[in-house]
Formats: C-alpha cells, sequence, structure tokens
C-alpha cells in the first residue's frame, strides 16, 4: 500500500466504493478509499439497483458479482389497496435490458469493494477516519488520515473525492455551502418473513395511514418500507416492536401475521438538499455530500453511483495532464451532474410529497390516480415516468 495515489476517496459507502471501482478500472489509476466503519454497513438504506445503474455496473464487470451475491430481479410493479386489491400492475424493463435487481445494501457495499480490490489498483482502510485536508498552492493536494488506533498517515493525491455522505467533513472542510430541509414523514425499514403469496414484484399497498412498500430480500425474508406521518412517529420510534408490527398488518393484507426477522429495523428520518457546488480547490464532491433526496423514488443510492460514473468518466482521462486539463474535466462532471441531481431531488419531493398525502380524500386521490394507470394513457404515464427515475441513460 503506497500513500501516494492517483485518487483519494474519502468514505466507503455505495458512492465512494463505485467511485474508488470506476476510477480504477483505467489501468493508470491507483485509488486509495478510507471508510471510518469497520467495515461494510449493516442496516438498510436503500437496496434498489435499478436499470440506470445497472447498466453501469455491467461496463464496470461487477453486475455478475451482484448477482452471485444473490440479488434478486424485478421485473413488474404492482399497486394494491386494503380494501380494493389489485389497483394496477406494470412491468418495469429497460429498453436496453438493464436489470432492475434489489440486493441488500451492505451487500452491495461489500460486492463494490471487493470489485474495486480486484483490479489490484483500489486499496480500500477501513477505520480509518479524514482528519483534515493537505493542501498547497491553494489545491487540495491530499489529506491526513487515523486509523483507531490513533495513528495519523499522510496519502498524498492527484485527486481528492469526499463520497463521506450527509454530514461530509471534505464538504465543510471546503466550504461549500448546503442547505437542507427536513421532511416531518419519515420511513420505518424492517424485514419481515416473506408471506407465501407475495412473488417478487415492487410492491405498494395504499392504506389511509400511508403505504407500505414491499420488496424481496434475502431468501425467506422481504424488505418493508412504511411511511410514518407525524402523528405515528411516536409509535414508530418508541413504541415496541409488536405495537409497529400491528400498524404494519393492519395497512398491508399480505403482511398480516409476519414476524419480524433480524435485528436491523430502524426509523429513516428523511431530508432534502443540495451543495451549492460540487468543486472546490481541485476537489470534488459525490452522493450524500451533495444531495439528499426524499426516498419514495428511490434515488439516493442511484444519484450516488451516477455521480461516480460521470466523475470518472470526465476525470480518468485528464488526471495525469496539466491541472488546468484537470479542473476543466471536474467542471464538466458538475456541469453534467448539479443540474440532473437537483432535478431528481424535485422529482423526489413531488412524489414523496403525493404518497404521503393522508385521510380518506387523499386516498380516494390515490386509488384514482392508480385505477388510470390501467388505461392505455395511464400505462403510457407510467412509462414516462419509469423512464424518467429508472431507465435514464448517462450524458
Ligand atoms: C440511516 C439511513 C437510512 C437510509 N435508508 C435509505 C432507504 O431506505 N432508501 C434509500 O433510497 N436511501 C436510503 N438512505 C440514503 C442512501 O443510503 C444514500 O442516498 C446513499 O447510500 C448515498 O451513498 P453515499 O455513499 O453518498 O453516502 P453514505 O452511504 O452515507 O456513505 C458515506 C460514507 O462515508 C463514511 N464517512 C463519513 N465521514 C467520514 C470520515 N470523516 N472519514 C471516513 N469515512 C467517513 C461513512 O461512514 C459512510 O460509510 C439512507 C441513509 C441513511 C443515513
Amino acid at each position: 500500500m503506497t500513500n501516494d495515489v492517483d485518487v483519494l476517496v474519502v468514505g466507503g459507502g455505495v458512492g465512494g466504493m463505485a467511485a474508488a471501482l470506476a476510477f480504477a478500472r483505467d489501468p493508470r489509476i491507483t485509488v486509495r478509499v478510507v471508510e471510518r466503519r469497520a467495515g461494510p454497513g449493516n442496516i438498510n438504506r436503500g437496496d434498489s439497483l435499478l436499470p440506470a445503474v445497472t447498466r453501469h455496473l455491467v461496463r464496470w464487470g461487477a453486475l455478475e458479482r451482484v448477482m452471485a451475491a444473490g440479488a434478486n430481479p424485478i421485473d413488474r410493479m404492482q399497486v394494491f389497496h386494503a380494501e380494493e386489491g389489485k389497483l394496477f400492475e406494470a412491468p418495469l424493463t429497460d429498453p436496453d435490458g438493464s436489470p432492475y435487481v434489489v440486493l441488500p445494501h451492505p451487500d452491495i457495499e461489500r460486492v463494490l469493494a471487493d470489485a474495486a480490490r480486484a483490479t489490484g489498483r483500489a486499496h480500500v482502510s477501513f477505520r480509518t477516519s479524514l482528519r483534515r485536508l493537505v493542501e498547497d498552492g491553494g489545491r487540495v493536494r491530499g489529506a491526513v488520515v487515523v486509523d483507531d488506533a490513533g495513528r495519523e498517515t499522510e496519502v498524498r493525491a492527484r485527486l481528492v473525492v469526499g463520497a463521506d455522505g450527509s454530514t461530509s467533513k471534505v464538504r465543510d472542510l471546503l466550504g461549500v455551502p448546503f442547505f437542507s430541509e427536513p421532511y416531518d414523514t419519515g420511513y420505518y425499514i424492517v424485514d419481515l418473513q416473506r408471506p407465501e403469496a407475495y412473488r417478487d414484484a415492487m410492491r405498494l399497498d395504499l392504506h389511509a395511514d400511508g403505504g407500505v412498500m414491499t420488496m424481496p430480500q434475502r431468501d425467506g425474508v422481504v424488505g418493508v418500507a412504511v411511511l410514518v406521518l407525524p402523528r405515528q412517529l411516536q409509535l414508530f420510534q418508541a413504541g415496541t416492536m409488536e405495537q409497529r408490527l400491528r400498524a404494519i398488518w393492519q395497512r398491508s393484507p399480505l403482511l398480516a401475521g409476519m414476524p419480524h426477522v433480524g435485528k436491523n429495523a430502524h426509523l429513516y428520518r428523511l431530508h432534502r438538499g443540495h451543495a451549492a457546488r460540487y468543486l472546490s480547490r481541485g476537489a470534488a464532491l459525490m452522493g450524500d455530500a451533495v444531495h439528499l433526496t426524499n426516498p419514495t423514488a428511490g434515488q439516493g443510492m442511484t444519484m450516488a453511483i451516477e455521480d461516480a460514473a460521470a466523475l470518472a468518466r470526465h476525470v480518468s482521462p485528464a488526471l495525469h495532464g496539466s491541472e488546468p486539463r484537470l479542473d476543466a474535466a471536474l467542471a464538466a462532471y458538475e456541469a453534467e451532474r448539479r443540474p440532473a441531481n437537483l432535478e431528481l431531488v424535485r422529482w423526489s419531493h413531488w412524489m414523496g410529497r403525493f404518497f404521503a398525502m393522508s385521510g380518506p380524500v387523499a386516498d380516494t386521490v390515490k386509488r384514482r390516480v392508480f385505477a388510470f394507470g390501467r388505461t392505455a394513457v395511464g400505462q403510457w404515464v407510467q412509462r414516462e415516468i419509469w423512464g424518467h427515475v429508472a431507465t435514464r441513460k448517462a450524458a
């Protein structure tokens, strides 16, 4: 392991690991990732790999690893209502045939890390945190990192990438402003025993108390995301597991009686936000460090991986060139990703607001919207939305 690399990535979540892989595929580029955790995470932080992302995984030679790790393909969306039964069903396909697969978030992080390391040009240091940036001549040229034994190391790099999540220290040290707003709703994420009647699908159960999304997880288990309205926060934060399960069973007849599995249930509090810039003093920011989005449309992880792909595509050819050339490549990354992400944060916001509308009137509106989805025009609208949020191609 050398402390003089081409790219230093701070943060080994999905975004940082994807960036490491995307850069290290170039045989001229060496990468170091520093991640403060001991290894890939242990909670579900989104597990949908949409076609917009699997397209990149194919190019990076990582989709086979994803499938070997037990990913489940999803080929349809279904919407049910507790009283009316099935309201809507539509195929979820991609024009190029890129699959939509789900895999638990920690496994996604692990697969990306393994694929990056398998290039022989990426090294991941777990239990290692950023302490400070190293600057010279008004430009970031590396960082001082510290391991959990307190040992400090200076890592020099041509490019430092801040992929260190919503509370990004790199962003703060660079002085990049970040504006974020909390939502008053949340999602309760829990794994339940798989019901026999469930067939693999992105399944939505609408209910006046809030919708429930069910996706396949590992064998015999489904991953469930329960919309939590402000008046239910107390129950999902401080109630017993029995009380929470009863509320879920009431909303989704499919899940009625299914016990809780594993230890990873958590209440995910939501925010939306966007950074004023993605670049400063020759360093780059990506993923949750620059955008936070309502997860209803499943965009957080997707956007982080798309950032990684765009950053490596623009910057790799310029990394060993002059500083003006590198700066032009970084500017091209920001010019591609910032407007695209801004639009996705807005889209996700409105989709989240629609999904979180509560009460009998909202319930009727949602039923009608999804009933309209069964018509030919409705199917066309559904395909347009799917094309926007899931199968879009990189610029
Ligand atoms: C609790 C939680 C639950 C979530 N649940 C969902 C969900 O259900 N659905 C959904 O779509 N999205 C969810 N998300 C959002 C989704 O996880 C992110 O949008 C996506 O993972 C972004 O990836 P990232 O790599 O940019 O950031 P992150 O996944 O946050 O990764 C950042 C990494 O940087 C590391 N790090 C931070 N500071 C330092 C430092 N100083 N030194 C070294 N390492 C550092 C962190 O340990 C972390 O591993 C959730 C996020 C959180 C926080």
